[in-house]
């Protein structure tokens, strides 16, 4: 079958570069000139840097100088934790309990952890973490939209909390771009992750929004460039396409958003439908995700039937060795070791059709049972 038959519903996992985005690379590629040289060819590549990086803080509402580039979401994550941990000697670091790995697997080789609990739905206690943040507390991370779920946090409210402990605030927007509104100024989060390639630009760029004053230090070492935090020479194009990318997903956020709420509701009122079928995205949730547990199935052979029925879908978590482990967000929400290895996400984007869900929605209740007979 040819890709454009499938139906690709994993745009969380990576959406397909948008034309415009590579329209608005293609010339800077071939451009001479390192940003970071004083000769007329490099001075051209810091305009064009300058440029993309006054775009993208123009479209999240923060400042050029709060913009630092890095080498995509993971290390916007790595560089927001490591970074403020460097300085915070002893002090703990707080992050939710259904982070991405790029925030949770920072933090396990430090003592000085906590872990802050979520509800059913995924959604930050904000009371109980209240009891578990204190002034020795360093640093609070809650990732803003859940990339296995679609929940949204109350990100707002997290940051309040930190900075009444004396606590910065970071918060994970990777899968919140170009779905919900992000104003950094705003939301109160004294760090915030981008990442590119989730809304259409290039595969390895992002950004760590770093609010003015905040002292981070840097985790890697060299030419000292992105305001000493992350040394590289920063790669040029791949900026340019990541500021065309967030300009198309901030233009059209408002219509995407509705048109994909509409397909979203579409599949969990017919998932809803199903047997021993449970929805794990809850309202308020972004459009674009739909997470769902298939009790007594085992994600892998559901996500084979589905691959060979024309469907690309995932887990949304991690596997290890190509081996899937239940998901430690749906762990954290509660679900058993078996559900939380028997769900899966579909995940959507400009790409993505009503006929797309339509053809999910035919093939799914067969799909799972036998699935269940596989695993049974
Ligand atoms: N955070 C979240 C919420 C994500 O979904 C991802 C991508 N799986 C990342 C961070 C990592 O981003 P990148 O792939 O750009 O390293």
């Amino acid at each position: 079958m040819d890709v454009d038959e499938r139906s690709y519903l994993d745009h969380a996992a990576g959406s397909p570069m948008l034309p415009e985005v590579l329209d608005a690379m293609t010339p800077s590629f071939i451009l001479p000139g390192n940003p970071n040289a004083t000769h007329t060819a490099g001075r051209q590549a810091r305009r064009m840097l300058e440029e993309a990086r006054e775009s993208i803080a123009a479209e999240v509402g923060a400042q050029p100088g709060e913009v630092v580039f890095t080498g995509g979401g993971t290390e916007s994550n790595n560089l927001a934790l490591l970074g403020v941990a460097e300085g915070a000697g002893p002090r703990q670091l707080a992050i939710s309990a259904v982070e991405h790995a790029s925030v949770a697997a920072v933090v396990e080789r430090r003592d000085a952890v906590v872990r802050l609990p979520v509800d059913s739905d995924g959604r930050l206690d904000v009371a109980a973490s209240r009891q578990l943040l204190s002034a020795d507390t360093a640093l609070v991370s809650l990732i803003w939209v859940n990339n296995e779920t679609g929940v949204i946090q109350p990100v707002s409210a997290a940051a309040e909390l930190a900075h009444t402990f004396g606590a910065l605030f970071h918060t994970d927007a990777v899968a919140a771009l170009g779905h919900v509104d992000i104003d950094f100024a705003a939301s109160g989060a004294d760090l915030l992750s981008l990442s590119a390639h989730k809304v259409g630009g290039p595969v390895g760029i992002g950004a760590l929004l770093v609010r003015r004053g905040v002292r981070l230090r840097p985790v890697g070492f060299g030419g000292g460039q992105e305001a000493r935090l992350r040394s590289g020479t920063v790669p040029v194009a791949l900026a340019v396409g990541f500021a065309a990318a967030v300009r198309l997903a901030g233009d059209r956020l408002a219509a995407e958003a509705a048109r994909l709420r509409l397909l979203r509701d579409r599949l969990i009122a017919a998932l809803d439908q199903l047997p021993q079928t449970r929805v794990n995205t809850v309202e308020p949730a972004g459009p674009a995700i739909v997470n769902a547990t298939f009790a007594g199935t085992r994600a892998d052979d559901v996500l084979l039937l589905l691959d060979q029925a024309g469907i690309d879908a995932s887990t949304g978590s991690a596997c290890s060795a190509g081996v899937h482990q239940p998901s430690e967000v749906l762990l954290a929400m509660g679900r058993s070791q078996a559900d939380a290895a028997a769900s899966l996400r579909f995940s959507f984007g400009p790409t993505t059709r009503a006929s797309d869900i339509e053809r999910l929605i035919a093939v799914l209740p067969e799909l799972v049972v036998r699935a269940r007979q596989a695993w049974g």
